[in-house]
């Protein structure tokens, strides 16, 4: 490709509303553009690049067994008023109707659809198991769209379904799910983690998702070095690092109730600072209500935060935070603690605080709050818990070793689905033992768009993207330093038709500008090699060669460049 024709507009500056570096990077490097909030259109370089992400995990798919098939965007409200969904699903859900007033959606995932699909055409356990995948795009509006190409209202996902007779098969297809996603990560080649995952409001019996590591990410992990467990906070099992008893805070006796003034003083940091205590001698007491509006109070401790999905799950109960407006009890927000509580607030403890002593609370007063409180003597807990996420210290439950944390981006996750849609849309095969049974599904998710974004959020630098060669739009560029230089110009023209005829991916910067402006570019774009024709060029037919990720720099002559080309040729692969 010849850079004077090929549309790559690069920016030096980010154009103001990028919130974070992949996205500024895949704006600024001429890979997309925004049209409206989360909604991306794709320039030649970048369509590039998605279209190698595509390959990998389409081979990948293939190699694993799994059969690409394509379903339509639009999808009929019906099938998702039988699954429920049409209204579980919210607001992410783009709904549409036809001319006739029918009701349709664009796709935010295809389970409905899919197991439609197969429930007309399989009839026996001969015809399982299989598994279905698609690369398409779907639509969910998102609502907070953010960070570019990583949560967007339209992007491009792999979707597969697996159909299986019994339990045993989905284990098989899980595993061959899981393995091949492993496959994708390392063949694009980027630094990942493989967590345990909360299967939430969807159940099933098992979920992982796959994190590319990253500062910026959005999911925290918390992991054992030791025994290699890892799952995403929200959802890790860990050992409180402190130990029950004197050691967790308790002193010998219990000291009298005291009552103080704190003017305007409602977050634990301020009180903390008030006081001059540490925010574990103080009892965070979250108020919290459930859908009938009965309210509950959680107590922890003060440097530590509510899992609210760990509360709903031990309540049973999708519950919700209190506002002003709700707040039916009047409790003087800020200034809430366990002691002296209406007796219809139910008090549910985190083990955090199990065994400590003479805390600080709110004393349901406002502007005042207690210290010296006591469990127990000043107040009574209906039920104790675990309904907090993992901080520094605390521990594997399995080992005992100290937990780390990582920051990553979820790119893909696979779930065991079992029997949910197969049941409610009507999915069943005939078994050898003659019964008609609903078959057991996977689903299976990677985004493609996001990959892209992912890989550019782990691999850049201040000067731009450096692409792994896997997913490269160019494997190479080549830079004349100066057009105006016939022989280098010359040098360079014949080099670029070699490497054309050699199908080495080449951007070739023809342009007639400065030098430095070319290299910004090369830089900027991520090409993993640079050949220059430059000075030495002139002098001594010497070509300069730059690896994009690594400070290392060669000179070849001339005469050794086929060879330098067949290496070249196999960097491509
Ligand atoms: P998240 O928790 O980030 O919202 P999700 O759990 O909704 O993700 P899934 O429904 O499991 O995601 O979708 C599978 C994959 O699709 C995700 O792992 C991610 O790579 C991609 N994906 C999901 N939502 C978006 C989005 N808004 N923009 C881009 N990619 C997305
Ligand atoms: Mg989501």
């Amino acid at each position: 490709m010849r850079f004077s024709q090929y549309f790559l507009p690069t920016l030096k500056e980010d154009p103001g509303d990028s919130d974070i570096i992949s996205h500024s990077l895949s704006i600024r490097a001429g890979l997309i553009r925004k049209i409206a909030s989360g909604l991306y259109a794709f320039l030649p370089a970048g369509y590039r690049v998605l279209k190698k992400i595509e390959n990998i995990v389409r081979e990948e798919m293939n190699n694993a067994g799994a059969q690409e098939i394509l379903m339509p965007v639009i999808q009929p409200a019906e099938i998702w008023q039988q699954s429920n969904r049409w209204d579980e699903y919210g607001s992410d859900m783009f709904k549409l109707a036809d001319r006739n007033e029918r009701d349709f959606c664009l796709g935010p995932t295809h389970e409905e659809m899919i197991t439609t699909l197969t429930a007309a055409d399989i009839y026996s356990y001969k015809d399982l198991p299989v598994n279905l995948y698609q690369i398409q795009v779907k639509f969910r509006d998102e609502i907070r769209p953010r960070y570019g190409l990583m949560r967007a209202r339209e992007f491009i996902m792999k979707d597969a379904y697996s159909f299986a007779a019994s339990e045993e098969q989905l284990d098989k297809d899980y595993e061959a799910m899981y393995a091949a996603y492993s496959r994708i990560i390392e063949r694009i080649g980027l630094k990942y983690k493989v967590v345990e995952a909360d299967t939430g409001l969807i159940g099933g019996k098992s979920s992982h998702e796959f994190v590319i590591l990253a500062q910026n990410g959005e999911e925290t992990i918390a992991y054992c070095d030791k025994c290699g467990y890892a799952a995403n906070t929200d959802n890790a099992k860990f050992r409180l690092k402190t130990i029950f008893g004197e050691s967790n805070g308790a002193d010998k006796e219990n000291k009298n109730l005291e009552e103080v003034y704190t003017p305007d003083v409602k977050t634990i940091e301020e009180l903390s600072n008030y006081l001059q205590e540490p925010p574990q001698k103080i009892i965070k007491t979250i108020v919290i209500k459930n859908m009938e509006g009965s309210v509950f109070a959680f107590l922890l401790s003060g440097d530590r935060t509510l899992n609210i999905s760990k509360a709903e799950k031990y309540l049973g109960a999708k519950l919700e935070f209190i506002n002003e407006e709700d707040n039916v009890h009047k409790l003087p927000i800020g200034f809430v603690g366990p002691a002296g509580l209406k007796k219809e607030i139910k008090i549910y403890a985190d083990y955090s605080i199990h065994g400590k002593s003479n805390l600080i609370s709110g004393a349901n007063k406002i502007n005042y709050h207690y210290k010296n409180v006591n469990i127990e003597r000043d107040f009574d807990v209906n039920g104790w818990g675990n309904f907090t996420y993992p901080v520094p210290g605390d521990l594997c439950e399995d080992c005992n070793m100290e937990l780390n944390y990582d920051k990553g981006i979820e790119v893909g996750h696979i779930f065991k689905l079992g029997t949910k849609y197969s049941e409610k849309l009507n999915g069943k095969f005939l078994d050898g033992d003659g019964k008609l049974k609903p078959y057991i599904m996977g689903c299976y998710g990677i985004g493609i768009t996001r990959m892209l974004a992912a890989a550019i959020e782990q691999s850049h630098d201040e000067k731009g993207i450096i692409w792994p060669k896997s997913i490269a739009p160019f494997t190479v560029s080549i830079i004349s330093t100066n057009m105006n230089e016939e022989k280098l110009k010359n040098a360079a023209e014949r080099t670029y038709e070699m490497l054309m005829k050699n199908k080495v991916e080449v951007i070739y910067d023809d342009r007639d500008i400065s030098a430095g402006i070319k290299f910004k570019d090369s830089d900027l774009t991520g090409v993993p090699v640079k050949l220059i024709f430059g000075k030495k060029f002139l002098k001594d037919e010497i070509i300069d060669i730059e690896y994009r990720n690594k400070a290392e720099k060669i000179e070849i002559k001339l005469n050794d460049l086929e060879n330098f080309l067949k290496k070249l040729t196999s960097l491509n692969e």
